[in-house]
């Protein structure tokens, strides 16, 4: 070995051992590491970086499902709709949009999956516009598949026009592209707040009043910022919002999604799927539909129990620590870990595919290079490494700000780092 090679393998152990040191610290001072115990696995040296797709269960969780099956379920049987039940999922809308989604009371409902309640906003957004000089529906080409066919076939249903805002793949939509697009003829504008991609943040107040600026309403897709970022419907005045619980909200595959409508609109909700559960006295079953009074006219059939208990745990976790220390621990996070990125990747002609400013991305981050494939993915996750893979070749790292810790991330880099060498 020459001095020159000496020397890069020296500073190259350096660097390893001061990003150790780093991520130690970083664990060391974080305010919120405790709460990485109470969730189910975290003892294992397993990286999870994958949290944005389905969160780790809380021990809490096991106790309530099965505490639920024994003496719920198990005790109360039919009795429990009306004793408790019933109430599940305007209850827990209620606090979600409290600790969560910065909604007052009476605008957030659990329901169905988080297609069918964009299915059923959009089309109630439709309805509140009722205008038929407009008939274009904005979204933009990095929306998440399910809304990009969604809206698809909305237009085909109702004869309406699609409007594409072409987004940089590798940041997101901005409030002058919203401007440009939005005008006389839209009707409704869908986007999400964090890319799925990207991980960009979407200035959701900014684009909000461009859209109320061009006359027309708003569906957010909160599926991404639910529970990582502060979201404030209420002091944004957004008309319509809907997101998913088993992200970073922990409620277990499937579980329900919710649905945001604003105050304003709840008078005169006309959604599509007429269902006993949201007409007005559901249990008399009498002749004909009539909506029941606010957000529960939302519902359709019977509200599924058992995701809303798992949410409960985490819902009640945000409350204790809060939404703008949980926010804060994210942008460490992803800070971390774009330097991680920096010193062990970008060497190896890796590239970030997401906002490099910390205040224009969410809780995950996109890296890029043509050797991430399926197949090396598949290797991590057969090492217990666990990121998603995003084709053509992007590897998304999704860090969980209650149960993803700075060394987690560090050993998942590594292994990245590894698999890229072979
Ligand atoms: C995960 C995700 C969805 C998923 O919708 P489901 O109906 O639960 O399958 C929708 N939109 C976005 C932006 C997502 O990230």
């Amino acid at each position: 070995m020459t001095t020159q090679e000496q020397l890069t393998v020296e500073n190259a152990d350096d660097k390893e051992a001061a990003l150790q040191q780093l991520a130690a610290d970083l664990d060391r001072q974080d305010p919120l590491a405790h709460y990485r115990r109470r969730f189910i696995g975290t003892e294992t040296p397993l990286s999870y970086l994958d949290g944005n797709s389905l969160g780790r269960p809380l021990q809490r969780t096991a106790e309530d499902i099965s505490a639920f099956i024994r003496d719920g379920w198990g005790g109360r049987l039919i009795r429990g709709w009306d004793e408790e039940w019933l109430e599940l999922p305007q209850a827990i809308g209620d606090q979600l949009g409290r600790a969560v989604l910065g909604a007052a009371p009476g605008q957030t409902i659990i329901a169905d999956s988080t297609t069918v309640v964009l299915y059923k906003l959009i089309r109630a957004a439709l309805a509140a516009v009722a205008d038929p000089d407009r008939n274009e529906l904005v979204l933009d080409t990095e929306n998440f598949p399910t809304d990009r066919y969604l809206v698809e076939g909305i237009a085909l249903e109702e004869g309406l026009t699609l409007r594409w805002i072409e987004t940089d793949p590798n940041a997101g939509v901005t409030v002058d592209q919203v401007r440009e697009a939005a005008g006389p003829r839209t009707a409704v504008v869908l986007l999400s707040h964090i890319a799925y991609r990207s991980g960009h943040l979407a200035d959701l107040p900014g684009i909000t009043e461009a859209v109320h600026d061009a006359g027309a309403l708003v569906v957010w897709d909160l599926c991404h910022s639910a529970g990582s970022v502060e979201i404030g419907l209420d002091s944004a005045d957004v008309d319509f919002a809907a997101g998913c619980t088993y992200k970073y909200l922990n409620g277990g595959p499937g579980s329900p999604a919710f649905a945001y409508v604003n105050q304003r609109h709840l008078p005169s909700l006309n959604q599509p799927i007429w269902g006993w559960m949201g007409r007005k006295d559901a249990f008399d079953m009498g002749p004909g539909y009539e909506p029941a009074a606010g957000i529960r006219g939302f519902l359709s059939g019977t509200p599924a129990i058992f995701g809303m208990l798992a949410m409960r745990g985490t819902l009640d976790l945000i409350e204790e620590a809060s939404m703008a220390a949980l926010r804060e621990k994210s942008v460490k996070l992803t800070a971390f870990a774009v330097e991680v990125f920096e010193a062990w990747l970008a060497p190896l002609g890796v590239e970030l595919a997401s906002p490099r400013e910390p205040a224009e991305r969410g809780s995950h981050i996109t890296l890029d290079h043509r050797g991430f494939t399926k197949e090396s993915v598949a290797s991590l996750w057969h090492e217990d490494v666990i990121p998603d893979f995003r084709a053509p070749h992007g590897i998304r790292v999704g860090l969980s700000p209650l149960s993803t810790s700075f060394a987690e991330v560090l050993h998942g880099m590594a292994a990245i780092r590894e698999q890229l060498a072979h």
